[in-house]
């Protein structure tokens, strides 16, 4: 959801000759807000505290004037430690910002490194042993080293605390209490976090000086570009519907691209891509309790939309910046408020749309309340497809749906598609009827098949379960 500056260009902002040669190579034209009103303030040296989601253009936010400023101050880079400290709570984010600030830094001759956990040790003692410019890590790993003696804070310049809410809500705290004491006084902080609960506050009261405030959206306020529906549907029920929509067997809102579904537990997300493989539908889970190569496996195949589904816990998805994510599926509600904001967040990235479904059973109503209420989440409600019940206990009558809906996951975006449209149907049949029983419409998803439209705002439902409907616009 970066939205660009019409007036603001990268020359206003100050930013050196090599980086924004960079700049040009990754094809940015302008900056995103949180660039325009971050990176001034940052070649200045001012610590930050920056309210922003992912997909809002923040890392190139800090990593930018950090890289003018690293080649301005000119120190050497520092044996066994480094010069540029990135935080962050999870592996996959830290890789992302490793890569964005080695193309970032490109021209600027810095050296850029990340560690994270569950990799060789051994591997990382050697590769930071003649220390590195740029750090990006996991504070766990970070601290391995640390304890080894395998590395020291004495040089760092810049620290960034990316996704901090999330780092508290994964336990950090005791590493960052740690961590931060170890650093040079007059370094310069920034932090950066999706929402601003009172522990973050706290954070930034403790480690930032005189920040500067810079705010993309009112905190946890959910993307603007994101169209967001809701299911009322059983647990029980919930997997033949993730099935049906997979299958193109139940006509949800947009194109389906690459579809990333969220479940609460490891062993949830283990479940569910069992399941859908039993039902021909190839997906692949990511969770703590896979491996890293297993992981960027799993990352790389959902990427390239060769396995176009993919099943993850919160803490394994956060941070993804995979452009293409079509739809979120909410499979199961998160209980805490903001990390639905962070789920459907992985939608809707480099300025394009996005959709989320949430399945909300009779016992997550509660979540559903919390989520409303400190997101302003407004959700359109969907009607479950006809005799959807028959369906899940494999009795009822079978239906086709007719041709053009039997959509799959598919590969490709439709070239060409309308963005936003929701045409009305007023008068026209319900188009959440595509039940065709358990047998019926099988495959794997990334062939092709047929296209599915958006959802229209307003009534006409055939099936059970309708009203309510409010679609957020914007
Ligand atoms: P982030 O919020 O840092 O994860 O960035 C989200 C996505 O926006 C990434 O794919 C970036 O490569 C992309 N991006 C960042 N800044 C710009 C920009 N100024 N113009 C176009 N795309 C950008």
């Amino acid at each position: 959801m970066t939205t660009q500056t019409d007036q603001t260009t990268f020359n206003d902002l100050g930013l050196s000759q090599p980086v924004r040669q960079a700049l040009d190579l990754k094809g940015y034209s302008n900056p995103t807000p949180i660039q325009a009103q971050s990176i001034p303030h940052l070649l200045e040296g001012r610590d930050l505290l920056g309210i922003a989601q992912t997909g809002t253009g923040k890392t190139a936010a800090f990593m930018l004037p950090s890289i003018d400023n690293l080649r301005e101050a000119d120190n050497r880079t520092p044996f066994k430690s480094c010069r540029m400290l990135v935080l962050a709570p999870t592996r996959e984010l830290a890789g992302q910002i490793a890569d964005s600030a080695k193309d970032y830094g490109a021209m600027a001759g810095l050296k850029v490194q990340s560690i994270v956990g569950g990799t060789s040790v051994n591997k990382d003692r050697n590769k930071l042993h003649r220390g590195t410019d740029i750090l990006v890590a996991t504070p766990g790993r970070l601290l391995d080293l640390i304890d080894q003696k395998a590395f020291n804070l004495g040089s760092v310049e810049i620290l960034v605390l990316d996704e901090a809410d999330q780092m508290l809500d994964l336990g950090f705290i005791h590493a960052l209490r740690r961590i931060v004491p170890m650093l040079p006084d007059d370094r310069q902080t920034l932090l950066f976090s999706a929402t601003m609960p009172g522990s973050i506050k706290e954070l930034s009261k403790n480690y930032l000086t005189d920040p500067v405030h810079v705010s993309v959206t009112p905190a946890a306020t959910t993307a603007e570009r994101i169209e967001q529906y809701l299911l009322m549907v059983q647990q029980d029920e919930k997997q033949a519907l993730l099935q049906m929509i997979l299958q193109g067997r139940y006509d949800t809102p947009g194109e389906l691209e690459r579809v990333l579904v969220f479940a609460r537990t490891k062993h949830g997300c283990d479940r569910i891509v069992k399941k859908l493989a039993q039902a021909n539908i190839e997906a692949n889970a990511i969770h703590g309790n896979k491996s890293q190569p297993q992981r960027q496996r799993a990352l790389n195949d959902f990427k390239s939309a060769k396995v176009p589904v993919l099943v993850a816990t919160d803490v394994a998805a956060r941070g993804i910046d995979i452009p293409g994510v079509s739809h979120v599926i909410n499979y199961e509600l998160p209980n805490v408020p903001e990390q639905y904001v962070h789920r459907i967040g992985r939608t809707a990235r480099a300025g394009k749309d996005g959709i989320a479904i949430a399945f909300c059973a009779e016992d997550e109503r509660s979540y559903l309340k919390d989520i409303n209420k400190s997101t302003d989440a407004e959700f359109e409600r969907l009607p479950l497809p006809e005799n959807f019940r028959a369906v899940v206990e494999g009795v009822g009558p079978t239906k086709p749906a007719p041709k053009q809906q039997r959509g799959r996951v598919q590969a490709k975006p439709r070239a060409g598609a309308p963005k936003r449209k929701h045409p009305s149907r007023a008068g026209k049949p319900n188009r959440g009827q595509g039940g065709s029983g358990e047998g019926g419409g099988q495959g794997r998803p990334g062939g092709g098949g047929g296209r599915n439209r958006r959802r229209r705002s307003g009534g006409g439902n055939g099936g059970g379960g309708g009203g309510g409907n409010r679609n957020r616009q914007g």
